[in-house]
C-alpha cells in the first residue's frame, strides 16, 4: 500500500496533503528513517515516497491513523464530548444539562498502562479526572474492555473514525471529527443510563431538600483556527471568556474583544468578566473573528 503519511522534521506524524510537494516536504519514513519526497500529482494519487525509489515500507493504515489522531488530539489539549449526567459526575462537573462540553486537559500521555488496559491516550482533564480515549477504526472496544474500564472506574471514550478510509480521509474533516463534534463519540463507561436514572430518582423524589447541584452555566466554545475560546454564561447573566489554552494570539484577541465591551479581568479564574449588556455584542464579535479567520 503507498505511504500517506511519515515523520516531519519536527516530529509531527503528518498526512502527505499537509505538507510540500517533493522534498521539500522535509520529512522522513516513519518506519525505516528514509528521506521521503511527497507525491502530489492526481489527489487520489498522493503519497510519500522514498527518495531512493525503493518500495515502500510495510505500513499498517489502521495504526498510521490511531497515530494521526493522537496528534491532534494531543495539540489541541482537548476535544469536545458527548455529555449525559453520568458522565458530568464522573467528569467532576456536577449536574449539567449541555448536550456536550469541551473535555480541556493538561496533561495528554501516549502508551499509558492502567491496570491491564493500554487506551490510546491518558489525558488529565483541567478539573483533575483522568480520561481514557480509544480510538477506533476496525476493531472497536468490547464488554470485557468496557468491564475492566468500570473496574478501574476510569471514564473512557471512544471515537469512530472507520468512515476515514484511506481514499476518503481529508485532514480537516478528520480533525473536526476528532476535535468538534460529538458523533461517533461514545463512552465506553460510565454507561449513560444506570447511574442516571438512579441520580435522577434520588434527587427529585427521595431527597427534595438535599443540595442543589452546581448551577448550570451554559459555555459556547468559539473555535478561532481551531484553537478555543470558552465563553460562560454566569448567573448574573454576565459572560466570561477566556482562551482555554495558553496561546498568545488566542489571548490577545480574547483581550481585545474584552476590552472592547468593558470586561474586566479577574486574575483569580484567569477570565475577562463582560457586563451582561454588552454579552450578547461580544459573542457576537467572537463569532464573526472565528468565522472571517476560518
Ligand atoms: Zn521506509
Amino acid at each position: 500500500m503507498l505511504s500517506l503519511f511519515a515523520l516531519h522534521t519536527s516530529n509531527r506524524f503528518v498526512h502527505v496533503t499537509e505538507v510540500e510537494r517533493g522534498l521539500a516536504c522535509d520529512c522522513h519514513c516513519a518506519v525505516c528513517g528514509e528521506v521521503v519526497l511527497a507525491r502530489q500529482g492526481d489527489v487520489r494519487e498522493h503519497h510519500f515516497a522514498h527518495n531512493s525509489n525503493t518500495e515502500p515500507c510495510a505500513s499498517s493504515y489502521e495504526s498510521d491513523l490511531h497515530r494521526f489522531a493522537k496528534r491532534v488530539i494531543v495539540e489541541a489539549g482537548g476535544l469536545v464530548v458527548p455529555v449525559t449526567a453520568a458522565i458530568s459526575t464522573a467528569l467532576g462537573f456536577g449536574a449539567r444539562l449541555e448536550p456536550s462540553l469541551l473535555l480541556a486537559c493538561t496533561d495528554i500521555e501516549e502508551e499509558v498502562t492502567v491496570g491491564d488496559l493500554r487506551p490510546d491516550l491518558l489525558a488529565a482533564t483541567t478539573a483533575g479526572v483522568n480520561v481514557a480515549i480509544e480510538i477506533a477504526y476496525s476493531s472497536f472496544c468490547d464488554a470485557a474492555k468496557r468491564q475492566a474500564y468500570e473496574r478501574l472506574q476510569l471514564p473512557a471514550i471512544e471515537i469512530d473514525l472507520q468512515s476515514f478510509t484511506p481514499t476518503a480521509f481529508d485532514v480537516s474533516q478528520v480533525k473536526r471529527a476528532i476535535l468538534e463534534v460529538t458523533e461517533g463519540k461514545t463512552w465506553l463507561w460510565p454507561e449513560p443510563m444506570e447511574i442516571e436514572s438512579a441520580a435522577l430518582g434520588e434527587s427529585v423524589s427521595a431527597h427534595p431538600d438535599v443540595t442543589p447541584p452546581r448551577p448550570f452555566l451554559p459555555e459556547e466554545i468559539v473555535t478561532i483556527q481551531g484553537r478555543w475560546i470558552s465563553v460562560k454564561e454566569l448567573p448574573s447573566g454576565d459572560i466570561a471568556i477566556k482562551a482555554v489554552r495558553y496561546d498568545p494570539e488566542i489571548v490577545s484577541v480574547v483581550r481585545i474583544v474584552a476590552r472592547a465591551h468593558f470586561g474586566r479581568y479577574r486574575g483569580t479564574h484567569h477570565n475577562w468578566v463582560i457586563p451582561r449588556f454588552r454579552a450578547e455584542a461580544a459573542r457576537t464579535q467572537l463569532r464573526m473573528i472565528a468565522a472571517s479567520l476560518s
